[in-house]
């Protein structure tokens, strides 16, 4: 029986592997289906404190990995299948490795993007469209992309992608971004970005090999429809947490969000750290920071027993 088992491997979960290494919990880590997390699909980090200057995604979070490997948290390249949490000892069933069982568990298991629901979406991912403009973006060089999103993810890969395409139109269902200022700013001052304000993709078109050539964009207030030529499709419009495994065991918020004071949960013994519990802010260092109150949680609860 593991005193901890922390699922996932973003800022979250790493941070509380930290933490309860060093309480000499000896935590075991599952990597789940993207080690490392959202992070590792984001460009430059800019914003966590202790770096001076930018620092990619994916070298931060194996910074962290390394920093705890060196505290001898265990790793286990896998995901977790199905679970039984509502006992006093949590059993965990993994699609390789059989079935582990603990007396606490972290869940950390984050959020994945979201699309925007239609079936030419669907059908033309991977062929122009994607939700991952740092994975898919190099594809692109020299040709004309879309973002759809009004938040920081869009600007950063409205960004990211204007230094690779020749062109990127950035396609917004309101008159106003939500993301911060000074992402807009850049956005705005960047001359190869246009803005397609109150205009929602309504098909993605394939009209010669079935890959993405274009788009159909309605404009909400004027109703009228357009069509857009455009190589690629990324899709920035937020993330689902991953809690399906959990439903029916964990409370979970209408958005499926799962419900946490201080990072517990409504069973107990089980705790839930960064993306999974945040609706709001979801960054690297708010992740990081409720993986550490998971930890320090999980051992105050493992002194009860
Ligand atoms: P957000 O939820 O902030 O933004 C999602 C955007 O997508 C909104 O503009 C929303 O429009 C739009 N949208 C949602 N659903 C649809 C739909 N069906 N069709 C069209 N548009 C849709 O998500 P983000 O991923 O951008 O950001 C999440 C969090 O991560 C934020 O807190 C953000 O600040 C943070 N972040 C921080 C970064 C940084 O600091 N460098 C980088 C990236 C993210 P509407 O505005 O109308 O609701």
């Amino acid at each position: 029986m593991e005193n901890i088992v922390i699922i996932g491997s973003g800022p979250a979960g790493l941070t509380a592997a930290i933490y309860a290494a060093r309480a000499n919990l000896s935590p075991v880590v599952i990597d789940g289906m993207q080690p490392g997390g959202q992070l590792t699909q984001t460009t430059e980090v800019e914003n966590f404190p202790g770096f001076e200057k930018p620092i990619t995604g994916f070298e931060l979070v194996q910074t962290m990995r390394k920093q705890a490997e060196r505290f001898g948290v265990r790793f286990m390249m896998d995901a977790v299948n199905s679970c039984e949490l509502t006992g006093a000892t949590k059993k965990l069933s993994l699609m390789m490795n059989g079935t582990l069982e603990a007396q606490t568990v972290v869940i950390a298991t984050g959020a994945s993007a979201r699309y925007l629901g239609l079936p030419s979406e669907e059908k033309l991912q991977g062929r122009g469209v994607s939700a991952c403009a740092t994975c898919d973006g190099s594809f692109f060089k020299g040709q004309r992309v879309a973002v759809v999103g009004g938040g920081d993810t869009a600007m950063e890969d409205a960004l990211y992608l204007s230094r690779i395409a020749e062109h990127v139109t950035l396609i917004h269902r309101r008159d106003a971004f939500r993301a911060s200022k000074i992402m807009v700013d850049r956005v705005l001052s960047t001359s190869n970005i246009s803005i397609l304000w109150n205009s929602v993709v309504e098909d993605v078109l394939d009209v010669t090999k079935g890959e993405v050539t274009g788009l159909k964009v309605k404009n909400v207030k004027s109703d009228v429809t357009s069509e857009l030529a455009i190589q690629g499709l990324f899709i920035a419009i937020g993330h689902t947490p991953n809690t399906s495994i959990f439903a029916g065991q964990l409370e979970l918020d209408a958005e499926g969000y799962l419900v946490a004071k201080d990072t517990r949960t409504s069973v107990p013994g089980v705790f839930a750290a960064g993306d999974v519990q945040d609706r709001h802010f979801k960054q690297a260092i708010t992740s990081a920071g409720t993986g550490c109150i998971a930890a320090l949680q999980a051992e105050r609860y493992l002194a009860t027993l």
